[in-house]
């Protein structure tokens, strides 16, 4: 089991398997990336991949989240969910997507074994959602999310931040959502990063906002398990999906942190906002893992208790594509 200096338990792995976006949400990415080959040589392999998974499942990860950059891009991604899933001690494997390719591909994706599925939207409106994303894709996203319901995907959620300007008076297009659908709508608050300072200024609101709201309507917030990771969730009687929110500025929230981050290039993130990162990439060449186990061992010793957003410090973090959110 790997546990940290302050008692949090790490059961929960985001490998990031590109950094690579086609997406140019004006929060992370305005100016897209490079999508070449060229750019993308260095990312994980899939034997890298189950190696690393492996190594984390006998430090006790149950559920692997794969992100990016946009990771519908990996042409081998039925094979990375196909290859996670079969690691014992792995009991779900999860996808974060823009939602682009998900009506092509989510059956793919459900055959080859994936367990939850999170998808980003930030508005529910055509327009406001290609000015956010500079893609007019809206429609077709939704589409896919009904087919993901369709196939019985269990645990959907759609990811949303919340911005000043942009979607701050969202929820009720989110309630009306979620009040017939089974999915859980997070807001995720605006986080700093290194490269969106002057948009991080204008645009961050604080999710407390919409808890006022929440509970003014009569929604109420659920208890969480002990070893729940950060997100706190609200329902309400009358509505089939519930709502999430994400405060990354709230009191306490590292306290519950029970993820570990790796990169497309399988550098070990501690935090999403650390300034330094180790590469694993030396423990992967091999089906050995006690020597990437004996690193992370000692390696989480060194994962400070919080991050440093409120002194305005995002560490090394360009944008949030480069790792996965
Ligand atoms: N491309 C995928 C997607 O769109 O979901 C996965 C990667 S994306 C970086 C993961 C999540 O991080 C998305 O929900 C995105 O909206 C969120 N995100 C990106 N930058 C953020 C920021 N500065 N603050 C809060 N959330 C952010």
């Amino acid at each position: 089991m790997l546990v940290d200096n302050y008692a949090r338990r790490f059961t929960y792995l985001r490998l990031s398997v590109t950094e690579a976006c086609n997406f140019r949400c004006n929060y992370c990415l305005p100016d897209g990336t490079d999508c070449s080959s060229s750019k993308r040589a260095g990312e994980l392999t899939l034997d890298e991949i189950r190696r690393l998974v492996t190594a984390f499942a006998q430090l006790g990860t149950k559920k692997v989240r794969i992100t990016g950059g946009e990771p519908s891009l990996r042409r081998d991604l039925c094979d990375i969910i196909a290859t996670c899933k079969a690691v014992p001690g792995i009991d779900t494997v999860a996808l974060t997507t823009n939602g682009y390719r998900l009506l092509q591909d989510v059956s793919a994706w459900k055959a080859a074994g994936l367990d939850a599925l999170n998808v980003s939207i930030d508005s529910l409106e055509a327009a406001r959602f290609k000015m956010i994303t500079g893609h007019d894709k809206l429609q077709k996203i939704l589409d896919g999310l009904k087919l993901a319901e369709e196939l019985n995907i269990s645990k959907i959620k759609i990811n949303s931040v919340l911005m000043r300007h942009f979607n701050e008076d969202a929820l009720d297009d989110f309630l009306a959502l979620v009040h017939s659908r089974p999915f859980t709508l997070r807001f995720i608050e605006l986080m700093r990063t290194n490269d969106n300072h002057d948009f991080f200024d204008h645009h961050h609101l604080s999710g407390s906002m919409i808890e006022h709201e929440l509970l003014a309507r009569g929604w109420q917030e659920r208890e969480r398990h002990q070893h729940a990771g950060p997100a706190r969730e609200f329902h309400h009687p009358d509505s089939r999906g519930g709502i999430g929110l994400i405060m990354p500025y709230s009191k306490d929230f590292c306290a519950s942190c029970n993820r570990l981050r790796v990169s497309s290039d399988g550098k070990l993130f501690l935090c999403l906002f650390a300034d330094e990162h180790q590469s694993l990439r030396e423990h992967l060449q091999t089906d050995n893992p006690l020597p990437l186990i004996n690193y992370l061992h000692s390696a989480i010793g060194g994962k400070a208790a919080t991050h440093y957003l409120h002194q305005q410090n995002s560490g090394s973090t360009r944008q949030l594509a480069m790792i996965g959110g």
